[in-house]
């Protein structure tokens, strides 16, 4: 499908306007910044990119591209603990699916670390920064709460020659963890918690897997961040609502040094979906402990799992178009991402035929050794993806809930006695029940067929109640599926006070069909190929375990839109 590819693939439908994109179009109407754009999207490598970070992303590069501008790509890497090489090779493959490129501007703040050394000795000269010796502990005490001012340091008064010297010294590696940081000079008495003498470097005694043993004092984030953004030539510094509190500190820290420019930082609402988790640290508690396969599971909101799953990317650039941005938090339902899911795939996906649960039908009146080549399109509503033929011969599967021995009314599929239509082919009559002696269970339909039925849209005038679909038993591939669905059984796991998030685990998240039967055409369909199996949903080959000979589908969506629904009975257009 080329549907990866094709950046802003048909379906694009640009979003409401937001904020955001009003103060970018105000900044650069005002002449500001030069006229230049300059976002980033700057993740700590400490786990997998989920469909949150998917906002950011496309929010970041979106601005960047649509105003002519750039946005880089900076991995937030100053705790040396918790980077991992294997969390940025994903992300980078993750931002680079969704379809955007940062081009040359890969970066790191570990870039930074001289950069930002020289700039926490300048801090220090002009009395903005002190080497303090308190304990973490005492740290924290010192610095109050909400309700109560925070105290000062004893050691905030010491002389500039002093503080220059011990930094020094905790940079020669002279001390132990926790013995002194550096602190900012600010203000012990601001009811903002941000600004009582935020820690500016700490001492950790571990090499980086960038920088290795070159240092052993490390800055922290309130101070990485703002300055990263300025060396780079930032404009608009986009980030989470969390970090409004925090916004007072990095214009401090920027106004404090000759730096090039002072971006701006803004904050938007983060992305919450409905019966999922987009907290890090929980994903990562489901994965480590076992609730699901690895971060690429498909029952996930990771990128990586939503990319297994067969989500096209367009799907998700869309999705973070819509929902839009904003100041409020809000969880989004999920069934709106589904919705944009079926909209892209709709759009792209050839059909197929999968049979999942096999029900052995002969047609006795159909040759032993005859094979009809049947002609049907590849796509219903879009002529360009041409035809197909699928084999038709005696002995087919249906799909096992298309029969019913003991039907109501309404049923509009195969019954004994009655007649259904099986797409493409032929009208068929059920005329008998095989059951298997000992357990009663049925085994096979034995039919009988018009032959003067054949065809997409016959003109046979038959009224017959049901079509269904079929594959031709000699000539069907063999296939595992496997069915997602909804990770947890409540809209917000994680929002119950006194019941952990993992009790809302549902226990059919996922059901492993093998031994169902496909269409012949999809034999060497090579991994990430989708389609739609008609009458049952969207599908696409696992990137790791399908493969020619060996079919594995993960089921994407079902075909049933309950957003539309939503939409339509709100009496308002989903887009
Ligand atoms: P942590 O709690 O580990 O900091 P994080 O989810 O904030 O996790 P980062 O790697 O720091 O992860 O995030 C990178 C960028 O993505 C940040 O700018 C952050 O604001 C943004 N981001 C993270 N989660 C969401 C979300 N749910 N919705 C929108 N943006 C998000
Ligand atoms: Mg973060």
């Amino acid at each position: 499908m080329g549907s990866d590819n094709d950046k802003h693939g048909g379906t694009e439908a640009t979003g409401p306007s937001h904020f955001i994109r009003d103060i970018i179009r105000q900044d650069l109407r005002a002449g500001k910044n030069g006229g230049r754009v300059a976002t980033r999207f700057p993740p700590e490598p400490n786990g997998y990119l989920h469909i949150g970070h998917a906002k950011s992303i496309c929010l970041n590069f979106g601005m960047a591209e649509e105003f002519g501008g750039t946005c880089n790509l900076r991995f937030d890497d100053t705790n040396p603990d918790t980077e991992e090489v294997e969390y940025i090779e994903a992300i980078e493959a993750d931002v680079a699916w969704l379809g955007f490129d940062w081009g040359d501007r890969l970066y790191h703040a570990s870039d930074y670390f001289d950069q930002l050394h020289e700039y926490a000795i300048q801090l220090i000269e002009t009395g903005k920064a002190y080497v303090d010796s308190l304990s973490g502990e005492e740290i924290k005490h010192y610095r109050g709460d909400f309700y109560t001012p925070g105290k000062e340091s004893p050691y905030r008064n010491r002389t500039v020659e002093e503080n220059l010297d011990l930094f020094e010294r905790m940079r020669a590696g002279e001390f132990d963890e926790g013995e002194h940081v550096l602190r900012a000079r600010i203000d012990m008495q601001s009811p903002n918690m941000n600004m009582r003498d935020p820690i500016l470097y700490r001492i950790r005694k571990k090499p980086h897997p960038r920088t290795g043993d070159a240092w052993c004092i490390y800055p922290m984030y309130d101070y990485t961040h703002c300055l990263s953004d300025a060396i780079e030539g930032i404009t608009h510094s986009l980030c989470t609502l969390e970090f409004e509190d925090h916004r007072p500190l990095y214009d401090w820290v920027l106004d404090q040094l000759p730096v090039p420019c002072h971006p701006q930082q803004i904050e938007f609402a983060r992305l919450d979906l409905t019966y999922t988790i987009t907290s890090k640290r929980k994903l990562k508690q489901l994965v480590e402990e076992g609730h699901v396969k690895g971060w690429d599971d498909p029952r996930l909101p990771t990128l990586q799992g939503l990319r297994r799953r067969g989500v096209p990317p367009a799907a998700i650039r869309n999705f973070c178009d819509r929902v839009g941005v904003s100041k409020a938090d809000n969880r989004v339902d999920i069934a709106l991402l589904e919705h944009a899911v079926r909209e892209a795939l709709d759009k792209h996906a050839p059909r197929a035929t999968g049979v999942l649960r096999p029900l052995r039908v002969v047609i006795t009146d159909f040759p032993e050794d005859q094979v009809v080549q049947v002609e049907a399109p590849v796509h219903p509503k879009d002529p360009s993806f041409g035809t197909r033929t699928m084999p038709f011969s005696r002995v087919v599967y249906i799909e096992r809930d298309d029969f019913m021995e003991d039907p109501p009314r309404k049923f509009r599929r195969l019954a004994p006695g009655r007649e259904v239509r099986l797409r493409h082919a032929f009208v068929i009559k059920c005329e008998e029940v095989v059951k298997h002696a000992g357990t009663g269970e049925i085994v096979e339909l034995r039919c009988t067929h018009d032959p003067s039925t054949l065809g997409s849209n016959p003109a046979d005038g038959r009224k017959v109640k049901g079509v269904i679909h079929w594959v031709s038993a000699a000539h069907a591939l063999e296939a595992e599926v496997r069915l997602y669905d909804r990770l947890f059984t409540v809209p917000d796991p994680a929002g119950h006070k006194k019941t952990d998030f993992r009790t809302f685990i549902n226990p059919d998240s996922l059901e492993v069909l093998t031994g169902c039967k496909v269409e012949p055409g999809m034999a060497d369909a090579p991994p990430e190929t989708r389609y739609q199996f008609e009458r049952l949903g969207y599908f696409c080959t696992d990137r790791h375990d399908s493969r020619p000979g060996h079919l594995v589908f993960n089921r994407i969506v079902t075909l049933r839109d309950t957003w539309a629904k939503i939409a339509r009975q709100q009496g308002k257009q989903a887009r």
